[in-house]
């Protein structure tokens, strides 16, 4: 008699863990960033840069990471300990991350440390979504929809070390993709500002581009330099 009345409290009690733990798996998040990083961008700073061991990389936009980001523009970061990078979970990919999201931080490194360090910051705030495997496939994957580049040279936009109007660069991405991009600058050594990032954002499932809900903060001048690499 006494058992059977506390069924109904135990139920009450596993209904409420069942549903702790589903709230704690659920997304916390709104949409991501992709960003890409131009490479001649970082080499040329005061900071320098160094090659990774697998050689110089493509004069192309490089990939900087898939970030998980809120529509009030603020953002997870490193929210699974539990789930460390691992690299033999990618190992199909690696000659493809070399060429894609190549590293250039010194010293001259394989490129690990810079995908652990973006899983294990941004990646583990998707993981509901995206497992390790689909996080690094399916940044790779956005990047190959999307050519910068190739977006920018068709509008005469050229890494020449020439100036060109901010909203020109922002006009050929939209006009080539179809979604407008947040441009990222930063100085190279003598302090001109030149572009150093593009971002574009996906929607929360990963599944393809979306036109952003909210832009980082910051602004580059009117007329910033696009050097060459
Ligand atoms: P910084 O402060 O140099 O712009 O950014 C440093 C790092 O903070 C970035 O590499 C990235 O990991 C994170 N971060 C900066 N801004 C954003 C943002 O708007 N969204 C997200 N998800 N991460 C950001
Ligand atoms: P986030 O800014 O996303 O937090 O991560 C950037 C981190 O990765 C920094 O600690 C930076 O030193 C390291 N890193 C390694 N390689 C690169 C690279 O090629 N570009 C940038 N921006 N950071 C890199």
């Amino acid at each position: 008699m006494k058992m059977q009345s506390n069924y109904p409290f135990m139920l009450i009690k596993l209904l409420t863990l069942h549903s702790l733990l589903a709230l704690s798996a659920a997304q916390d998040f709104d949409f991501f960033y992709l960003v890409q990083q131009w490479p001649g961008s970082y080499c040329d700073t005061k900071q320098g840069c160094c090659y990774p061991s697998t050689g110089k990389p493509a004069s192309d936009f490089g990939i900087h990471g898939l970030w998980p980001n809120r529509n009030d523009g603020s953002y997870p970061s490193n929210c699974d300990s539990s789930n460390p990078f691992d690299a033999s979970k990618i190992s199909d990919l690696t000659s493809h991350m070399q060429s894609e999201w190549p590293t250039l931080l010194c010293p001259s490194n394989n490129g690990l440390a810079f995908w652990g360090h973006e899983w294990d910051k941004h990646g583990t705030c998707s993981e509901s979504v995206l497992n390790q495997h689909d996080y690094f496939a399916t940044t790779l994957s956005l990047k190959n929809e999307i050519n910068l580049l190739q977006a920018l040279r068709s509008a005469g936009i050229q890494p020449n070390g020439q100036k060109y109007s901010l909203s020109s660069i922002k006009t050929a991405i939209k006009q080539a993709s179809g979604y407008t991009p947040w441009v990222e600058c930063n100085n190279d050594s003598s302090g001109n500002s030149q572009l150093y990032q593009i971002y574009l954002c996906v929607d929360s499932s990963a599944s393809g581009f979306i036109e952003c809900p909210v832009f980082p903060k910051g602004s580059c001048g009117s007329s910033i330099e696009f050097p060459s690499f």
